[in-house]
């Protein structure tokens, strides 16, 4: 799926030192593809990753993050301000407010009258009639009235009129007589865009004119739904969209590319069958979901508040001289611990979730450690090649540990030593962290 694909994306950038032209070249060629392979249409995706690659270049890598996970930072905020950056209201003005719903058949415009019905009686206090406009299939009309008894709606339908604005005409004023907020005024669709289709929608909305219309598409038909979102865009000009079927293995890139090509917000989205499956589409869960790269982003803006450059230089000369000593060690794990809670950062390194499952960690497993450290000499943290037998017994005792564990901890150092020193240009503190594990 599209997230898998920008994880392989960005592992071309991983560990390296600094955002150039030619490792982001390389890794936007993949950021492209991807989109594209997703169905965001080719001017989206080929604009989208041009503005990634104007902002993303010659900026500074913090020691805490590697360039990809900049990077993805990057692509996160621009995915969140593609798709509207702010999540976007339902108008319901007007006595009673009045929600039209369009779409083609099939794509879940009853499911979703049902699904808003129940949003907006349960968390709006709204008093909400259903009315059935599909005339050209009776059970259309029974399956509404089949979701109005599940969210406890009225639904009004009238089976002797043909003419869904006369139905449409009556339920709102059926309405207004009753005390109602809200009326949902659900209607028919057909497989495919056809003019009766077209011209019954707009006939309906001229009629009734609603405060609200929305168009309803299903997030699994890629880039055909962008063509539909296009068709109908054009026809009734309406307010939002409603991508629904976003469960399930589904593509996140109609999101994408609807509201770049028709300019309009994607207002709701529907992730089941059932009432409450029902979401307001926030642009940067959006984005989150279709990157699926756990929380890297707070974890970049967590780590560019806390970690100053110039101690990050300082200590990358330490490492290239060789002399990163357990005090470096020491100053390392009160960085990581300013950054916030141990479980709540490895969680949002991409792949860590799943390494960390079942496995507890938190700031407390440092504890031991800093004993350790804060029972030696200054000399000894300086140069633990001096610590003896005698010595980490004397440690052990010290910090109430074990011997075993200043050996544990000692071959940790070790290790992050040679490792920080292997990769003196590609620092990354998420490596270190790994030994922790
Ligand atoms: P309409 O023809 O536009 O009124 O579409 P329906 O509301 O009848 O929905 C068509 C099918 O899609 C039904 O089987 C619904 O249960 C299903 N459906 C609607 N919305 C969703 C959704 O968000 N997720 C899933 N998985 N199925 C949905
Ligand atoms: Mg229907």
């Amino acid at each position: 799926n599209l997230s898998d694909k920008f994880e392989r994306a960005f592992k071309v950038l991983k560990g390296q030192g600094s955002i150039t032209e030619i490792n982001v070249a390389e890794t936007l060629k993949e950021v492209r593809r991807a989109l594209l392979e997703a169905d965001v249409n080719f001017k989206t995706a080929k604009d989208f990753t041009n503005t990634v690659k104007e902002k993303a270049l010659g900026q500074n890598v913090l020691t805490a993050v590697s360039p990809g996970q900049l990077l993805t930072k990057i692509t996160h905020d621009e995915l969140t301000e593609l798709m509207g950056g702010e999540e976007e209201q339902i108008n319901f003005q007007g006595n009673p407010g009045v929600v039209l719903m369009s779409g083609l058949q099939g794509s879940g415009k009853t499911t979703f009258t049902g699904k808003l019905g129940n949003f907006l009686q349960k968390k709006k206090g709204k008093k909400v009639l259903l009315v059935a406009c599909d005339v050209y299939r009776p059970a259309a009309i029974d399956q509404l009235h089949v979701v109005g008894e599940q969210i406890g709606a009225e639904v009004f339908s009238n089976r002797e009129l043909k003419d869904p604005v006369q139905i449409a005409q009556q339920g709102i004023s059926h309405a207004r007589s009753n005390g109602y907020n809200v009326v949902i005024v659900d209607t028919a669709g057909r497989l495919a865009v056809d003019e009766q289709m077209m011209e019954e929608i707009e006939r309906v909305k001229k009629a009734i004119n609603p405060s609200e219309t929305l168009f309803v598409v299903d997030a699994m038909t890629g880039q055909d739904a962008v063509n539909t979102a296009k068709a109908f865009n054009e026809r009734i000009d309406f307010d939002g969209v409603v991508l629904t079927k976003l469960d399930g293995d589904t593509r996140g890139g109609a999101a994408l590319s609807i509201r770049s090509v028709v300019e309009k917000p994607i207002k709701f989205i529907g992730t089941g069958e059932k009432m409450e499956a029902i979401d307001v589409f926030y642009p940067k869960r959006m984005a989150d979901r279709i990157l699926g790269m756990g929380d890297v982003v707070s974890l970049v803006e967590r780590a560019q508040e806390q970690f100053d450059e110039e101690e990050a230089k300082k200590l990358h000369k330490k490492i290239k001289k060789n002399q990163f000593d357990l005090n470096d060690f020491f100053e390392q794990i009160q960085q990581i611990k300013k950054m916030g809670n141990m479980k709540d950062l490895l969680g949002m390194v991409p792949g860590m979730r799943k390494a960390m499952k079942g496995v507890e960690v938190d700031d407390e497993a440092f504890t031991p450690i800093e004993a350790m450290i804060n029972s030696m000499t200054q000399k000894e943290k300086e140069n633990p090649d001096i610590i003896n037998h005698s010595r980490r017994q004397r440690i052990a005792k010290g910090s109430g540990t074990s011997v075993q564990e200043v050996n544990k901890l000692l071959k940790q150092f070790k290790d992050t030593k040679k490792m920080m020193r292997m990769m003196s240009d590609k620092r990354n503190m998420m490596n270190m962290m790994k030994q922790f594990k």
